[in-house]
């Protein structure tokens, strides 16, 4: 017997972090203190009233039988009033939300719903990897849409030719971003509906950072803009809001049309979040205030020191506005992979290469805030060590 891996999978692009995974390893072995900034997940814990909801909601034998693929409608409804409330924007939790096994699961669904052998997906770049992988998983060729500083890391959607546009059926966009920590005005979103709707093209707007914000700004939903629920889709996540990163749950709204496609694609492929989950979930949404404001002083104060550190080796950022990323330049004539070894290996500090992102990361590289404080005036002091 021969196993054999599908194309899909033999055509999936090398895994860029392996060399770096594996330097990590060798040095935790010879008992090197490795502080690794790499992976965005929450070191704080989710807040207890959510955990106390999973408890109760765990006990109930309601929850242990299968869930309906869709979502619990209260855990839709929650959703819904979150969206009134936070955006003022007004969905059918009938039929305008769906729940979703975390975003990543939903993001990844999508492009079967609505691609077809050969066509195009549009994806920014540098952004989520699921996104060009999820395209040509349904088949489909994904087509990278570049994001540069110049522009504000927004892309410049005037610049994709007329033959790629009239194969391209979806678009994903990300703001607030990762990994450039950029976000988007509501300009930019009605840019984007009009150029959706002029191209019939599926806007699919990935929103797991919206409340992660910090000195006052409070980024917007793609569909407060007028004509955007025409056109789109938009994913949330729990993970990074609540710190719920291990739960799986998140949710879809938007165009009543595209969330019933992605309904029938998982429909077909999973049975829907566990209820008590989806209970915890709705507690979450209803108390979405509570401890979110300690929650961003802390990924604001670890964000300025982080900042204050770049400051004094001369390296390039613009301050975050939102997400808990910082994204800067690597030295002049130094390439993403060769920055990131020599923190490894000089500083032992683990950052993640730009390019990891995609082509366009070249020549910057990523921290995550989501370490403690205390490791991260560590690294900011190794760092300052380093010579460049
Ligand atoms: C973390 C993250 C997600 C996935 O979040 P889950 O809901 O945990 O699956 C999606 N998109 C981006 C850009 C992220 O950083």
């Amino acid at each position: 017997m021969d196993i054999k891996w599908s194309k899909r999978i033999e055509d999936l692009p090398p895994y860029l972090f392996a060399e770096i995974d594996a330097k990590k390893n060798a040095l935790l072995k010879k008992g090197v203190d490795v502080i690794d900034l790499g992976v965005g997940d929450p070191d704080i814990p989710t807040p207890s009233n959510i955990i106390d909801a999973l408890k109760d909601a765990a006990d109930d034998p309601e929850n242990h039988r299968y869930p309906s693929y869709q979502g619990m409608l209260p855990f839709r409804q929650a959703a819904a009033d979150w969206y009134k409330e936070r955006f003022g924007v007004e969905l059918d939790p009938e039929n305008e939300v769906v729940a979703l096994i975390g975003s990543k699961e939903g993001i990844a669904n999508t492009p079967l719903a609505f691609i077809n052998p050969g066509d195009v997906g549009l994806f920014t770049d540098p952004g989520y990897p699921v996104y060009p992988t999820s395209i040509s998983f349904a088949g489909g060729v994904p087509v990278s849409v570049p994001l540069y500083k110049e522009n504000d890391f927004l892309p410049d959607l005037k610049a994709i030719p007329e033959s790629t546009l009239s194969k391209s059926k979806l678009l994903f966009l990300n703001y607030p971003n990762n990994p450039t920590t950029a976000v988007a005005d509501k300009a930019f979103f009605e840019d984007v509906v009009e150029f959706a709707v002029s191209n019939n093209i599926l806007i699919c707007h990935d929103a797991a950072y919206t409340e992660i914000a910090y000195d006052g700004y409070v980024p917007p939903s793609f569909l407060e803009v007028d004509g955007a629920k025409e056109c789109s889709i938009e994913f949330h996540s729990l993970s990074k809001t609540f710190n719920m990163t291990g739960w799986r749950i998140g949710f879809a709204v938007g165009n009543k049309k595209a969330i019933g496609g992605l309904g029938k694609i998982k429909t077909n492929i999973d049975s829907g979040a566990f209820q008590a989950v989806q209970h915890a979930g709705i507690e979450a949404l209803k108390n979405h205030t509570l401890g979110l404001d300690d929650r961003r002083k802390l990924f604001q104060e670890r964000r300025d020191i982080f900042c204050k550190g770049l400051d004094a080796i001369g390296l390039a950022y613009t301050k975050p506005k939102a997400t808990f990323y910082v994204w800067f330049s690597v030295p002049e004539g130094m390439s993403s992979k060769e920055f990131s070894s020599k923190l490894l290996e000089e500083a032992g500090i683990v950052v993640t290469p730009g390019n990891g992102f995609g082509d366009a990361g070249e020549g910057y590289a990523r921290v995550s805030t989501t370490f403690s404080t205390e490791r991260i005036i560590q690294a900011v002091e190794r760092l300052k060590e380093v010579k460049f």
